[in-house]
């Protein structure tokens, strides 16, 4: 079997950095999950719909939730939503996603890891042959 230990580690580099993105996600999530008050000094008001239909009028309710992952683009909108509950649904669903992406990327590491090492024992038993 022909290894090329350039590429593998290569490959386990983009893993890792994959990870660390995975890592800086979960991160950004927990950080731009946020309460926030309507203003209720401006004479327009203005609204939004929540993921569950509600509509969220400025000038009706006193309080929303946003969910904010702009790290990476800076102009990304802010996601809204009508209560805490929602809020919630949508982070533990984020979260989720995440958390299984990051057990992947985990396990294919391992697998790496498991190729170079098999190879590195071959290489040291035909070393101790010759
Ligand atoms: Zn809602």
């Amino acid at each position: 079997m022909h290894l090329n230990y350039s590429l593998m580690m290569g490959l386990d580099y983009n893993l890792m950095m994959d990870l660390t993105d995975i890592e800086l996600k979960l991160e950004e999530l927990e950080a731009g999950y946020k309460k926030r008050y309507f203003r209720k000094d401006t004479k327009r008001s203005w609204s939004f719909k929540c993921h569950c239909d509600e509509k969220v009028v400025s000038n009706v309710a006193d309080e929303y939730f946003i969910v904010s992952m702009t790290r990476k683009d800076p102009n990304a909108i802010s996601r809204r939503f009508c209560s805490k509950k929602c809020a919630d649904i949508y982070i533990d669903e984020q979260r989720n996603v995440l958390s299984v992406e990051r057990e992947r990327i985990i396990e294919e590491r391992r697998k790496v890891r498991e190729v170079y090492e098999e190879a590195e024992r071959k290489f040291i038993a035909i070393k101790e042959k010759s």
